[in-house]
């Protein structure tokens, strides 16, 4: 008889193999997977008796926490849809997605109550507020009383078809609205068994929850490295300091991150090269491209470098870039040059990237379009909105809205988004590109690069510009050093200094809102303004 692949066989197995085993770190607290598991029930129980039933929503405001990571699984057993809501939002930004998603209960770490307190009249479907942690200072249950108030007797699963959605997952809204991507249990089942083969998670794994649970990027790892009864460590921040502290305490093996936290890791390791160098066998970055440090990783860290390309709508993975007999071919530093591509798709991904016309481009690295996805982790639809399903999934394929090459050995080359494409006297000009060579000069810590308005050219690269500490470049300085690395049109024609770039909370630079500033600054509503 078929087994349906429903995710709560992952902590099942976990349990069954390795119950005596940490499962979770989480600052002072650690569970084993007998423990873990235990909450797991004690949590459904409680939903249960809450009314929680089948397809309901619940909701999770919460850092990387073990109360986040019991979430899934404790809302999974009911067959209940898990709503996580990404930290760096505003009270109205959770309005609308409690009430969009009908929302019936809602968990929230005490330290991000204030969030949800101005705008908890409203919610409209939210029935029962339970509080991570309590001392008080909320109105609102709290969870530790709540939960050892619930059975932890095993809990009565409910029948689960896999197809059946787990996840209402909100997208970055790093070019616009987030959108609720629907994700089935089988999405997610078929995802982690691919991600865990090309990422070789083992039971000896110790995984440090860089990336945020709430974000699909962080999401999709504890199925995986449950299955496989490896440790997670939870940080509620991720900055350098308490990245290499719970390294050295939990002896970790993986990280998942964005480049831009590998980029402040690399800030900051110097000091810490003792304690680190040996641990890690592995760091996954994803997300967003990568600026060319991938051989800093792996010449001066030694540790080894992955990176993976996806996006919310696809589970998130659909490309990986190890293919280790392609590699081995090649001399060290083209290694490092095809491992800062996307990669080759995964198991259970087909990946193709057609320009205009539909057609496959040539795998020759020049011609580039765009990338479309048919796989087990595709969705199942946007949540209340047909109209952009429709537009995202055609005959089959999901467009990404990314442009890409495909060099010869198969590897993908994500060149831009198609919002963040420079067009400039008819000529198209990636922004990562231009961001790669300004990441090459000593005084640029981050750099990012958007159209802006040109009287002769249409458009033209505008840099926004963090400065490493302690140095200092002008305007020109910049303009000339872009000039001479790359073709004068291509060449930045000017630079805004900053402080820090507007972030997502898994670290993406948001270069909508560079755009907006820039481009409502100048009086122009562009067709970038959004
Ligand atoms: P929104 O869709 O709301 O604007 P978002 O696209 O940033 O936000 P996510 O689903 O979190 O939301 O991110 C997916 C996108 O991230 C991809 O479409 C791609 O643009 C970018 N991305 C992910 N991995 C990589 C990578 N390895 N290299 C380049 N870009 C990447
Ligand atoms: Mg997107």
């Amino acid at each position: 008889m078929d087994v349906p692949l429903i995710l709560t066989h992952f902590l099942d197995r976990a349990v069954s193999l390795y119950g005596e085993k940490k499962a979770v770190f989480c600052e002072d607290r650690e569970f084993t997977y007998r423990e873990l598991n235990s909450r797991v029930n004690r949590l459904s129980n409680g939903l249960r008796k809450l009314g929680v039933k089948k397809g309901d929503r619940i909701a999770y405001l919460a850092p990387n926490t073990v109360e986040m990571l019991e979430g899934f699984y404790g809302v999974f057993q009911l067959g209940a849809v898990m709503v996580p809501l990404n930290i760096r939002l505003k009270p109205d930004d959770y309005l609308f997605i409690l009430n969009h998603s009908e929302s019936k209960v809602l968990f929230v770490d005490q330290e991000l109550y204030h969030l949800i307190a101005p705008v908890k009249d409203k919610l409209e479907t939210v029935e029962r507020i339970i509080v991570h942690y309590h001392d008080g200072s909320s109105p609102e249950a709290g969870y530790d009383e709540w939960l050892k108030g619930n059975s932890e007797a095993p809990f009565d699963r409910e029948f689960l078809e896999e197809q059946d959605v787990c996840s209402l997952l909100y997208t970055s809204g790093t070019t616009g609205n987030p959108k609720g991507v629907m994700l089935t249990h089988r999405n997610n089942y078929l995802h982690a068994l691919s991600s865990m083969h090309h990422l070789r998670v083992s039971d000896e794994d110790v995984l440090i929850h860089v990336l945020p649970m709430f974000h699909v990027n962080g999401w999709g790892s504890p199925f995986y490295y449950t299955a496989n009864g490896a440790a997670q460590v939870c940080l509620r921040k991720a900055a350098p300091e308490s990245i290499f502290a719970a390294i050295a305490k939990h002896g970790a093996t993986v990280m998942h991150m964005a480049p831009t936290v590998l980029n402040s890791i690399l800030q900051h390791y110097e000091q810490h090269v003792p304690e680190v160098k040996d641990n890690i066998r592995v760091v996954i970055a994803g997300s967003a491209p990568p600026p060319a440090f991938v051989t800093r990783v792996e010449k001066e860290l030694g540790w080894e470098f992955i990176q993976v390309y996806g996006m919310t709508e696809s589970s998130p993975l659909s490309t990986v870039s190890t293919v280790r007999s392609h590699l081995k071919r090649l001399p060290l530093n083209e290694q490092y040059r095809m491992k800062a591509k996307a990669g080759v798709p995964m198991i259970g991904s087909e990946v193709k990237v057609v320009n205009e016309l539909g057609r496959e481009v040539a795998g020759n690295g020049m011609e580039i379009g765009e990338v479309v996805v048919r796989s087990n982790g595709v969705m199942k639809g946007y949540w209340k909105n047909d109209e952009a399903t429709m537009e995202a999934i055609r005959d089959g394929w999901l467009h990404t809205g990314d442009m890409a090459n495909v060099d010869s050995y198969g590897n993908i080359e994500i060149v831009d988004r198609k919002k963040d494409v420079i067009i400039s006297g008819g000529e198209n000009i990636s922004s990562i590109e231009v961001e790669g060579v300004l990441y090459d000069h000593p005084a640029v810590l981050e750099a990012a690069v958007i159209a802006v308005p040109h009287e002769k050219w249409g458009e033209t690269p505008h840099a926004y510009v963090v400065l490493r500490p302690g140095t200092t470049i002008t305007e020109k300085e910049l303009i000339d050093f872009s000039r001479e690395k790359l073709a004068h049109f291509k060449a930045i024609t000017g630079v805004t200094f900053v402080d820090e770039l507007p972030k997502t909370a898994s670290g993406k630079i948001q270069k909508v809102h560079l755009r907006n500033e820039y481009w409502e600054a100048q009086g122009k509503t562009g067709k970038f303004v959004n």
